[in-house]
């Protein structure tokens, strides 16, 4: 099982070199995007990676001499990730063709050196001894808080820079140990996500979100206030924007940590869990902000990995189920039910219905298992 760990740089002097590492990235990521943009301007086609390779090496020899002193697989990488977006960039307009989707993934986009923030290596260039990690052309080590073993085999170093300032090592392993898995409880459930109860189980469980965001929107109102005060991009704006950032990070830790926590109350408790497949975009259309603070995606990925790790099986119902209307026990579909209709009662099988329960136990019947 392919495992990836998580460690937290040390705040030392040396991480600017990594910022700086960072920033070189994003300009052979600057470069090659433009360069892409060119070609197909000027030929209507697309640079394969191979080529893109061997341009590299070229640029090296000849008008970027100052990136030899770069990691080289580190770059390489850069075009990797570049590949990978207009690979799933085509492959989009041909399932789109085909009519297998409607989703339409647009062309990529050249990114901004804020949203530049992370760079990867894989067999070579790097070195970890003990907590340290050493960078091969930096010529220092970084200390990281080891708080964790790794297992298996490393296949790649990805270090990640954060909104403020923070540097993150993530290790992506091989071959690692597995979890044990939990005992079997013969439970199945279906979920159903809503705004007022966060989880509604098939067997009539509510799991209510504690909805952090909520709950540090003051904090949130008087940074972004302080914030709005500052000068545009003066050292006080940057300081500000950062307190900013602090207090989303703060908000995002809390909820994630919930959400593992939930997922695995969850995979204790049930060897077979379905959820919807969600339409966040539509949701997001729908409701607003408050879709954001509950983060169902973030929570079907999270539920999906622990049910994986621990050997449960995750199913997903298609997105199309009119799991509110129709009821559970005989498949009567209910047209006149409204959104503010929570409790309803079945006109055929005359069986009473919270709403969503309901949902949760059609999700459960629709649901298939995701390998
Ligand atoms: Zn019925």
């Amino acid at each position: 099982m392919r495992k990836s760990f998580k460690y937290k740089l040390y705040n030392q002097k040396n991480n600017i070199q990594i910022g700086n590492l960072i920033d070189d990235m994003h300009q052979v990521h600057v470069h090659f995007m433009k360069l892409q943009r060119r070609y197909y301007r000027l030929f209507k086609k697309y640079i394969p990676k191979k080529r893109m390779n061997k341009h590299l090496t070229k640029l090296k020899r000849t008008t970027k001499p100052h990136w030899q002193s770069l990691p080289s697989q580190a770059c390489q990488n850069v075009l990797v990730r570049i590949d990978f977006g207009y690979q799933k960039f085509f492959d989009n307009i041909e399932e789109r063709k085909a009519g297998i989707t409607k989703k339409k993934i647009g062309r990529p986009h050249i990114k901004p050196s804020h949203k530049y923030n992370s760079i990867t290596f894989t067999q070579a260039g790097w070195g970890i001894d003990g907590n340290r990690l050493h960078i091969r052309g930096l010529d220092k080590h970084f200390t990281f808080w080891k708080h964790r073993n790794w297992s298996g085999k490393i296949k790649t170093v990805t270090i990640k820079r954060d909104t403020i300032g923070d540097y993150y090592l993530a290790l992506s392993c091989e071959d690692t140990e597995p979890s044990d898995h939990l005992p079997k409880t013969g439970n199945r459930a279906g979920i159903d996500f809503g705004l007022k109860v966060f989880l509604t189980l098939s067997d009539g469980t509510k799991i209510v979100s504690p909805e952090f965001y909520k709950k540090s929107l003051n904090a949130i109102r008087s940074a972004s206030k302080t914030l709005s005060r500052k000068q545009y991009l003066s050292g006080g704006w940057f300081r500000a924007k950062q307190h900013l950032n602090r207090v989303h990070k703060k908000v995002a830790n809390r909820r994630r940590d919930w959400f593992w926590k939930t997922a695995l109350k969850l995979c204790k408790r049930y060897d077979y869990i379905a959820i919807e497949t969600l339409n966040l975009q539509g949701m997001k259309k729908l409701w607003g902000r408050k879709v954001s603070d509950v983060a169902f995606g973030e929570f079907s990925q999270i539920l999906e990995w622990q049910c994986k790790k621990f050997g449960k099986t995750f199913a997903k119902a298609d997105r199309w189920q009119p799991t509110t209307k129709t009821c559970y026990k005989c498949g009567y579909k209910n047209k006149d039910l409204t959104l503010a209709d929570r409790f309803w009662a079945c006109e055929s099988c005359h069986t009473h219905h919270d709403r969503d329960i309901n949902a949760a136990n059609i999700v459960l019947q629709a649901g298939v298992p995701v390998s």
